[in-house]
């Protein structure tokens, strides 16, 4: 080949390799452009994506400092309610009582109890709690439950707390006293929840009131009764008169007195020394309190040697075989009386008077009644029984002889 065509071919590839240059230049730009296309594209996700993660971690700053302070609150909270408990606590442990929640069944189960009942009862609180060796219910004084629910079903009314005092057994079997405080705890639709209450042991003062009611009650035995022959004494016969004459006003019964006066006592001391006076006072005293077995009958000494007996609702014939029973056991007992100048042996004058009391008579007009037919007794020879409506036959008798003396 000849140069000429040679450089053609040359020329001719080198157009073709530049076209084919040109090509890839124009390709390469266009990578190039595609490349700061996905660049740009990039940086923008980027400057997102970095502000995105600013305010995600703003955020979660924001969060932290709240969870922060959340944690600083319950902190507080969890050691104030550490200190409320530790006052509670503090505070039953220092109640004179057991205090107590129980539920509203037929067991009155306790869902708390404080230590206390250990010292009340003899037995743990433990033991107590949901029944797990015994109910409280189970050591009330059987006479005492019924009283005792009753009182807390009572005390189930809203508007109410019960009080009740009761015993229990503890665990040595003794009883002891309790007095019981408590109000329902109602739901806000109504529901009754639970009992919460306080039990105190009150045994020392209840048994000191016992003591002390029961040693008021021997003084005022004492009181009305006389020291020497151990029946009631005047003060006893006034007050048991003016009660029993008020009780037979209202009722229309009647009430009788008998008087009874010792024979020439006077003598008797005199013969036989003070010493034997007061030891013939008892036996006699005792003599006639044995005769009379109805309780409203009432012996008592109404003055030196004289003593009194009040029948209500008996009647004359009543009280005058009363004391004709009185007169013949002295006979029966016989006790010596050797200066007297109607038997040999100490006897009794006797008036009785029987009334149903009204607003036309006096309890004094009664007692003088009783007094006058005394007074006739010994008038008529001692050792007799005389009864107040003889005594008005007699005065009556005795008005009319004066007035017409011939009848006589
Ligand atoms: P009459 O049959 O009339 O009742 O005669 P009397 O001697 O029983 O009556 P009087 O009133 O003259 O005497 C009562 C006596 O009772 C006088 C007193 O010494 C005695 N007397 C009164 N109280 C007591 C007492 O507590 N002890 C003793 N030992 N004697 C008493
Ligand atoms: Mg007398
Ligand atoms: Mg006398």
């Amino acid at each position: 080949m000849e140069n000429k065509d040679k450089v053609s071919v040359l020329e001719q590839k080198l157009e073709t390799q530049t076209a084919a240059l040109e090509e890839t230049k124009k390709q390469l730009g266009q990578a190039l452009e595609e490349c700061k296309h996905f660049e740009n594209k990039f940086n923008t996700i980027q400057h997102d994506l970095g502000k995105r993660i600013n305010k995600r971690a703003e955020k979660l700053e924001e969060i932290n400092e709240q969870l922060t302070l959340e944690l600083n609150e319950r902190r507080m909270i969890t050691e104030s309610l550490q200190e409320s408990e530790q006052q509670f606590r503090t505070l039953v442990d220092n109640i004179p009582g057991a205090i107590y929640r129980c539920k509203v069944d037929e067991e009155w189960t306790m869902e708390f109890l404080s230590d206390a009942i250990q010292e009340i009862s003899g037995y743990s609180a433990f033991d107590f709690i949901e029944n797990r060796e015994r109910s409280y219910r189970s050591i009330i004084h059987h006479d005492d439950i019924e009283k005792y629910e009753k009182a807390i079903l009572e005390g189930m009314d809203p508007l109410k707390s019960f009080f009740i005092e009761y015993r229990i057994f503890n665990a040595e079997g003794k009883t002891r006293w309790i007095t019981e405080k408590g109000q329902c705890v109602y739901s806000v639709d109504g529901q009754p929840l639970w009992l919460d209450g306080a039990i105190f042991d009150e045994s020392d003062r209840k048994f000191a009131e016992e003591a002390l009611q029961k040693a008021n009650e021997k003084l005022k035995r004492q009181a009305t009764l006389d020291g020497l022959t151990q029946i009631g004494n005047r003060r006893k016969f006034d007050e048991y008169l003016d009660e029993e004459w008020r009780r037979m006003k209202r009722e229309h019964g009647v009430l009788s007195l008998i008087l009874c006066d010792i024979d020439y006592f006077k003598l008797y001391n005199d013969g036989y020394g003070h010493q034997a006076g007061d030891k013939c006072l008892q036996v006699v005293a005792q003599l006639i309190d044995s005769v009379f077995r109805r309780p409203a009958d009432v012996v008592a000494r109404y003055g030196g040697e004289e003593f009194a007996i009040i029948l209500p609702n008996t009647d004359a014939r009543g009280a005058v075989y009363m004391a004709e029973l009185i007169k013949k056991e002295m006979l029966r007992v016989n006790i010596a009386h050797e200066y007297s100048k109607v038997s040999q042996s100490v006897t009794l004058s006797l008036g009785v008077s029987s009334v149903v009391p009204n607003h036309f008579i006096s309890k004094e007009i009664f007692i003088n009644k009783a007094d006058k037919a005394l007074y006739k007794a010994k008038e008529n020879g001692r050792n007799k029984v005389v009864c107040c409506s003889d005594v008005d036959k007699i005065t009556i008798k005795q008005k009319f002889q004066r007035q017409a003396p011939f009848l006589a």
